[in-house]
Order: structure tokens, then C-alpha cells, then sequence
């Protein structure tokens, strides 16, 4: 196993951090690498500037549109974004929906839906989940009748989805439907593709702890949706969400973001004149060796499909491991800002507050930071319902 880089992937990485440096607008990397709040404008700005170069979609086939790079190149470009200060790409619209209508979907749907996402003109939000359908994901009960009436072949789908990761912005949702209540729950699903500007659809912000709005409530309540849209067959919805499920853990793990952050926290651990305490220092170097462990991991992922090994199946590893070494290094910002973390100030999270509380400004967005990444060990499949996948993965059912 060589997990060193080749001279080309290095020139790679190279062309990459130069696009990136000329690109990436100051403002947007000032919240970034700060940890501030980043509006709908910055993130499909930063979107829009990554789709006219044709890298909104860095991991799709140049057939559809993509650059066509290999997993390495394509590791390189989410690390130097990630350490550069760019926004995370949101995820539902190229790595998630994407990659299920390119392997799914038809001909026509490929070129109605992917021009939209690879741009970043078309947002799209995830309706997976509902209320008591969350871990036990094939329990949906979102329901989608199929009707022909003289308006032509449609579904008329009535229910809830929850937890709808920044589905106020969304344009597009792609839900788990029950078309079928025969057999076993996974047989009766379908994936269809809704409009979230058709009438009957409407949106509810749920507050998280952090006080932000991310997170929303979806209902539907008699909506028309052309059967056009349905990706696939009907009620193989179950087989085209799991494909999608792989890349929303792999994603999730985000370990170039870890490299970052670990960087802002022994910067904040210096300007609060505590990164020489014995104590401190332990955890911090704790932490770091999980994330070099972390991307060692990674890099075995990407040496074993180089040299065209079958791929290990740790997408589940990876975002246990991931999702707390982030909560981790919150954890870590506040201990290191001590009381001046406390203050939960809602419009700090704004570029440009000063505040006129005691404590430097850098101290203010951390409590919101941190009850905010209380999420990643849950959504994405929760990490006891990751560790019940690994441990029958390495033992067997
Ligand atoms: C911030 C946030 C954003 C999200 N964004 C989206 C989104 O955009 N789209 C979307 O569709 N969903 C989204 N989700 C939903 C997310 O996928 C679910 O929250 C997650 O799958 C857990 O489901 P649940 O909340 O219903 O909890 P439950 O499934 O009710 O679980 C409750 C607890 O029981 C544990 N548990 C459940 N089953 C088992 C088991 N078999 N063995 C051991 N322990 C178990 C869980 O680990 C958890 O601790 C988001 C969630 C959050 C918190």
C-alpha cells in the first residue's frame, strides 16, 4: 500500500489551490475560516463560480458533464477547498440526487435535472426522514397515489417530511414515497423527484439549540406530481436510496474540514494564552492523531481503489469516526476560550460584529458552533445505528 502522492497528483493539487486562491471570494473564506454564519447568496455563489468551471459536480463522469477525475484527484480538490476557507458544498443536489439519476435515472430525466445541479442554479433538500421514520427509515408513510384522471399520469402525495436540511431555500426534493404497503416495508417504496413550488407543498422552520434556522419540516398535502418524475421503477425506491446513503456518509466525514479546524483551534487556544497548558495540549494532540488516523483511513480507501482493489466498506467507520472527531474539536474551542465561549450571541454569527461583551471576538460564534455540530452524530444514520452496521459488517449478521 503506497498512500504517498504521485508528482502528477501533486501538480494536480498545485492547479488546484491556484484556482482556488483566485476564486474563492474574500468574504465568503473570512466566514469560513471563521466559523460564521453563511448565507443562502454565499453558498450558491460559491456553487455558481464551481459550476462554470465544471467542478460543482468534482465527482461525476465526464458523460455527464464532470471533470472525470479519479478518487485521489478528487480527494485533492475537497482538500484544498476545505483548508483554503470554502464553504462546503451543499451535498442533495451533485452528491447526492446526482449520482442516483445518473445511475437511474432516464435519458430525459439526465438532461432535465443535471445541467440545474452541475451549475448550482437548481437547489435541491433531501425528504427522506419523518417523524418516527428517521433510523427506521423504510417505515415511511409519506403516501403517493398513482392517478390517471384527464390531466394526465401523476402522483398525488399527502404526508411529512422532517428534518429537511435547509429546505427553505430548496427549489427541488427528492423524497422516499410509499407507492405500496405489500411485502416488506423496503418493497413498497418509490423515489420521486417533487417541485417544492407546487401547490400543496409547504415548509415549516424548525430552531435548532444553536438558535438557527437550518433544519424544516415539509409537508405535502395533495400534491400533483407528473409520473415523469419517478426515478427508476416504482417501489425500487429502497435500492436507489441506499446508493445514495454511501455518499452521504463518506461525505459526511469531512476530514479536510477536521485538518482545518484544528488549525482555528490552536489558534484560539494561543490568542486565549492557554495552548502551552500541559492539559490542553494533551487533548489537543489527542486529537490530532484521531484525525491523522482518520485520513490515514482515507488514504487507504483511495490507495485500494487505485490499484483497483475492490473498495473497503467503511463508509460507516468513517462517519462515526469523523462526526466526533468534529464534535470533539468544539468541544475542545470552548474549553479553550473558557468563559469568554459562553456568551450565546445570535448576531455574532454575522460578519463584521464586534460586540461590546468581554472576550475577543473570535470567542463568539463558539457556543452556537458547538451546539450546532451536536447534529453529526445523528443525522446521516445515526452513529449506534453506524456501529450496528459495522459490527455485523465485520462479524456477520
Ligand atoms: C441537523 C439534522 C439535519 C438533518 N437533515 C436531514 C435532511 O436534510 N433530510 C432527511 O431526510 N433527514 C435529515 N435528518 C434526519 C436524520 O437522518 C435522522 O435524524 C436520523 O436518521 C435519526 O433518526 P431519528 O431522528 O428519527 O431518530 P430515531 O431513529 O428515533 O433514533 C433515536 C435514538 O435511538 C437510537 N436508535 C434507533 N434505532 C436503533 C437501533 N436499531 N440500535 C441502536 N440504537 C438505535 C438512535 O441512535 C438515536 O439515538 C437530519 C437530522 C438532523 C439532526
Amino acid at each position: 500500500m503506497d498512500l504517498n502522492f504521485t508528482p502528477e497528483e501533486l501538480g494536480f493539487r498545485q492547479m488546484v489551490r491556484d484556482w482556488v486562491a483566485t476564486h474563492l471570494p474574500d468574504d465568503i473564506r473570512h466566514k469560513v475560516l471563521n466559523a460564521l454564519r453563511l448565507s443562502k447568496d454565499d453558498m450558491q455563489r460559491w456553487a455558481r463560480i464551481l459550476g462554470a468551471q465544471g467542478w460543482l459536480g468534482y465527482g461525476w463522469p465526464k458523460q455527464f458533464g464532470g471533470p472525470g477525475w479519479n478518487a485521489v484527484q478528487k480527494h485533492l480538490f475537497e482538500e484544498e477547498c476545505a483548508l483554503a476557507g470554502a464553504p462546503r458544498i451543499v451535498p442533495f443536489g451533485p452528491v447526492m440526487v446526482a449520482p442516483v439519476i445518473m445511475a437511474f435515472g432516464s435519458p430525459e430525466q439526465q438532461q432535465r435535472f443535471l445541467p440545474g445541479i452541475a451549475s448550482g442554479d437548481v437547489w435541491w433538500s433531501q425528504g427522506y426522514s419523518e417523524p418516527g421514520s428517521g433510523s427506521d427509515l423504510a417505515s415511511v408513510k409519506t403516501r403517493a397515489e398513482r392517478v390517471h384522471d384527464n390531466s394526465g399520469d401523476h402522483y398525488l402525495v399527502n404526508g411529512q417530511k422532517t428534518w429537511t436540511t435547509l429546505g427553505q431555500h430548496g427549489d427541488w426534493i427528492f423524497c422516499l414515497v410509499r407507492t405500496s404497503n405489500e411485502g416488506k416495508p423496503q418493497t413498497g417504496i418509490s423515489f420521486l423527484l417533487v417541485d417544492m413550488k407546487s401547490p400543496g407543498v409547504s415548509v415549516r422552520p424548525i430552531i435548532t439549540l444553536d438558535g438557527e434556522h437550518e433544519v424544516n419540516e415539509v409537508f405535502f398535502d395533495n400534491v400533483k406530481v407528473p409520473a415523469e418524475n419517478l426515478i427508476g421503477e416504482e417501489n425500487k425506491g429502497w435500492t436507489y436510496a441506499k446508493h445514495l446513503l454511501a455518499h452521504e456518509r463518506t461525505n459526511i466525514a469531512d476530514v479536510n474540514r477536521a485538518k482545518r479546524e484544528l488549525e482555528r483551534l490552536k489558534r484560539i487556544a494561543k490568542a486565549e494564552g492557554v495552548y502551552e497548558d500541559v492539559r490542553l495540549r494533551d487533548q489537543i494532540a489527542l486529537l490530532e492523531v484521531d484525525i491523522v488516523a482518520l485520513e490515514m483511513l482515507v488514504l487507504r480507501v483511495l490507495s485500494a481503489e487505485k490499484s483497483g482493489k475492490q473498495s473497503l466498506d467503511i463508509a460507516g467507520l468513517l462517519k462515526i469516526r469523523g462526526s466526533e472527531i468534529q464534535q470533539r474539536y468544539t468541544e475542545l474551542m470552548m474549553l479553550a476560550a473558557g468563559p469568554y465561549s459562553l456568551p450565546f450571541i445570535h448576531e455574532a454569527m454575522e460578519a463584521g460584529w464586534q460586540g461590546d461583551h468581554v472576550g475577543a471576538a473570535h470567542c463568539a460564534p463558539l457556543a452556537s458552533v458547538y451546539f450546532n455540530t451536536r447534529k453529526t452524530t445523528i443525522y446521516g444514520g445515526s452513529n449506534e445505528v453506524q456501529r450496528n452496521i459495522v459490527s455485523q459488517t465485520v462479524l456477520g449478521a
